[in-house]
Formats: structure tokens, C-alpha cells, sequence
């Protein structure tokens, strides 16, 4: 009997579903409710949210509850790892809530994590999309002596909009996390992630773009914001396919290396492809 294609996708999305609630393990395609959930899950790629589900900040637009914290689980590494195995994924993308009640906002975690994957699967590739540790080197060298492939922090939004959208953070911050990891690990492949839709201009989404190259960003995607209640941010403007078209060949002109852009669009979306297209495999 052939089974239909859908019927396929689903079998796999609630097997990955249940994997992940057997191994108390947490995705950012849940917590944030991601449109492309049915997609990743459907191809066996997704984005595990290490440090739990519990933020320190209060971003405007996200989904994530506040507190109460709970301390890193020291076996949060071999949990993931065996939903790795399990999956048997070639690629990884880790991140985690904001947590500045850890001295080191979570960076030894984020290091312990890449090692137990990469010392178990030494061919597997690592992203890391990791917060801006309010700015300290020295976690962001903690992170990055473990050897992640790709090191992505997001800036979210237009430098203006960070005290209404990014409550707690700060854009220039931001910057200089992508700044100094490649001051620190040339090599490394640098990551960030724009939403749209919270009332930025034409001129400052420019100007984001322009700031990401300066500190020599290579990937960036661009979304579009969709609110998850009325509690949260509303939507300023929803960008047509067009718009979003016209974005990413700007944003391609401008340098980086590799760009998505469409209104689906969220910052791990194609990033095995966006990796492989960089690393020169394809
Ligand atoms: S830092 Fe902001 S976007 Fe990230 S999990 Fe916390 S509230 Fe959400």
C-alpha cells in the first residue's frame, strides 16, 4: 500500500514529537510556535533549546514564559545527544533562553553541550545560536573553544525598536558579539536573524543589514513577524513575497554569503544548506 506523502510527514512529525517529550528535551520549533514546524520535523532537522524554557528577558514578540529558572541539568548534553543518535542528524543547531541569572549566562552549558555532541559524532556539524551573555568575552570564548561550526546571534530587530521589542538587550551589544567571535575564531561561520513587521523602516532595515556586514556577518534570514497573542507586540505590516524578495537581493549585493528571506522564515531555516553552501560541500 503506498502511503500518502502527508500521512508520512505526520508519522514522522509525531515520532520526533515523542521522542522529544521522552528525553525532556525542549525545541525552539514548539516554544515559539514556528510556521515551518511540519517542514523541519517532516525532514528530521530541528533546533534544540538547551538551559530550559525559561527566560530572563521579556522580548516583546516571543512566546517563551518567564520564570521560575531551574539549574543547567548536567545531563541536558547526553539527553540531546541521544535524540541526535536517535535521528541520526548530520547537523545541529542548539540555542537557549537568556539566562543572566547564571554567572556566565550559560556558556560553560552551551560548551559542554558541543563537546558531548562532537566527541561522540566527530563528523557532525554544530550550530550555535546563543545569547549576547550581557556582553562578557569570556563566555563567548568558553562557547567558541569548543569548536561550534557556526556561531549565531541574532539581532532581531532595528536598532531603534530595542527598548519597545528587545526588552534587556542592546543592539550594539549584539553587534559586537558577531564583532569579536570573529576577532577570536576567524574561521568560524557567523550567523544573525532580522523579524520583520514591528514597525522598522525601509532605511533602518538598510542600516541593520549595513551594521550586520560591518562586523563581517555572513548568513543572515529575515522573517516575517507573525504575534502570537494579542498580549504580545502587535504586527506593524506584513511584507509581501516581493518585498521580501527585493530584501534578500539587497542583503545579497551587500556581501553576505548566504540569505534567506520570505515571510516563513525563521533563523535556522535551510541552515544545513546555508552551511554546506558556505563550507563549499555543495
Ligand atoms: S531573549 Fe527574548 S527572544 Fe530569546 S527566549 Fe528570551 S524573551 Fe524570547
Amino acid at each position: 500500500m503506498v502511503i500518502p506523502k502527508k500521512r508520512v510527514e505526520l508519522s514522522k512529525l509525531h515520532t520526533l514529537q515523542r521522542l522529544f517529550r521522552k528525553t525532556s528535551l525542549n525545541t525552539v520549533c514548539e516554544e515559539s510556535r514556528c510556521p515551518n514546524i511540519s517542514e523541519c520535523f517532516s525532514k528530521g532537522t530541528a533546533t534544540f533549546m538547551i538551559l530550559g524554557d525559561r527566560c530572563t528577558r521579556g522580548c516583546t514578540f516571543c512566546n517563551v514564559k518567564r520564570r521560575p529558572l531551574s539549574p543547567p541539568d548536567p545531563q541536558e548534553p547526553f539527553r540531546l545527544l541521544e535524540a541526535v543518535k536517535t535521528l541520526r542528524l548530520k547537523y545541529v543547531v542548539v540555542t537557549s533562553v537568556t539566562r543572566d541569572d547564571l554567572p556566565d549566562g550559560g556558556a560553560d552549558h552551551f560548551a559542554r553541550t558541543v563537546r558531548v555532541l562532537k566527541g561522540s559524532l566527530p563528523r557532525i556539524k554544530v550550530e550555535v545560536l546563543i545569547p549576547d551573555f550581557r556582553g562578557k568575552v569570556e563566555s563567548l570564548e568558553k562557547v567558541l573553544k569548543s569548536e561550534p561550526d557556526v556561531l549565531a546571534h541574532n539581532v532581531e530587530t532595528v536598532k531603534r525598536l530595542y527598548p519597545k521589542v528587545r526588552i534587556g538587550s542592546n543592539y550594539d551589544r549584539s553587534l559586537e558579539i558577531l564583532r569579536i567571535t570573529k576577532e577570536i575564531k576567524r574561521g568560524v561561520i557567523t550567523k544573525s536573524a532580522l523579524i520583520l513587521g514591528f514597525g522598522e523602516t525601509w532605511d533602518e532595515i538598510l542600516r541593520t543589514l549595513e551594521d550586520l556586514r560591518r562586523v563581517d556577518c555572513d548568513v543572515v534570514t529575515i522573517g516575517q513577524y507573525f504575534a502570537p497573542s494579542l498580549k504580545h507586540h502587535p504586527v506593524v505590516k506584513y511584507y509581501s513575497e516581493e518585498e521580501f524578495e527585493h530584501i534578500k537581493e539587497v542583503a545579497y549585493d551587500m556581501g553576505f554569503k548566504f540569505v534567506a528571506s520570505g515571510p516563513f522564515v525563521r533563523s535556522s531555516y535551510k541552515a544545513e544548506t546555508a552551511f554546506d553552501i558556505i563550507a563549499g560541500y555543495d
